[in-house]
């Protein structure tokens, strides 16, 4: 099937949250860095994902990724249920449209650790005005790419296979960054947390987000 004919929203977002999307080669540290985020701001959630690949050791359904089969997911793409949707180091993963849309529509922010394709995918629609949320795409680097298979190997919940396969495809996933808007390397991690906790802040007090407090507060003074 034609993606395109996916990344067809059935219906609009009437969204107050923003959306940060965030990507990485495997082992960069990118679960560490969102699950911080989110254990840090209150009113920021993670989105979860949908996927065919098997849990890890510790991984729990529901918690880490809602975990389905080959057959389910192909069914969830079939009814348009992802926003986007791409195959990943043999296996799929996608996001549900209804968990992205509930939770912005509460003024909740959503943090989406999300690989280069379903990034792109994403951002084509917002391209193509189908989507109209306030969004960040963040890049997050690791230090080098000896650093990426320590981890991935420090990580110990990946076979050598699955492990060299992710090593080939951090080339191609790092050429992509060059169109993300905020690019943090993550060689301290408490440094690489200061940096997604200031993009964060930053982008919560643009002028857009902020202007109808101001107007609450203020709204006599800026004669509104
Ligand atoms: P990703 O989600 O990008 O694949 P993870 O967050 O699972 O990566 O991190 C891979 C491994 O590297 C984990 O064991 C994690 O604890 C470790 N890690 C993450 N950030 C750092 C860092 N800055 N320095 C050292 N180890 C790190
Ligand atoms: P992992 O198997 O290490 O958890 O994730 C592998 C890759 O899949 C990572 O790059 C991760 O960001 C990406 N991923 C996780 N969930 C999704 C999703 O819903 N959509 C897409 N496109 N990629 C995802």
């Amino acid at each position: 099937m034609n993606k395109s004919e996916i990344l067809n929203p059935k219906s609009e977002i009437k969204s107050s949250g923003i959306l940060f999307i965030v990507s990485a080669p495997s082992g960069a540290g990118k679960t560490t860095l969102c699950r911080k985020a989110v254990d840090y701001f209150s009113d920021l959630r993670h989105s979860i994902s949908y996927t065919t690949r098997p849990p890890r050791q510790g991984e729990k359904d529901d918690v880490d990724y809602h975990f389905i089969n080959k057959k389910a997911f192909q069914k969830k793409i079939d009814i348009g249920e992802f926003i986007e949707w791409a195959e990943v180091h043999g296996n799929r993963y996608g996001t549900s449209f209804n968990d992205i849309k509930s939770l912005l529509e509460k003024g909740l922010d959503i943090i989406l650790d999300i690989d280069v394709q379903g990034a792109r995918q994403i951002k084509l629609q917002i391209a193509n005005c189908k989507l109209q949320i306030p969004w960040v795409f963040i890049f997050i680097f690791p230090p080098s790419l000896d650093a990426t298979k320590e981890r991935i190997k420090k990580r110990g919940k990946d076979t050598r296979e699955t492990i060299l396969s992710r090593l080939k495809n951090a080339r191609a996933e790092i050429k992509e960054a060059v169109w993300y808007d905020y690019l943090i390397i993550n060689d301290k991690l408490e440094d690489a947390f200061e940096k997604l906790k200031s993009i964060i802040v930053a982008e919560r007090s643009k002028r857009e987000k902020m202007i109808e407090q101001v107007k609450r507060l203020y709204g006599k003074v800026l004669g509104k």
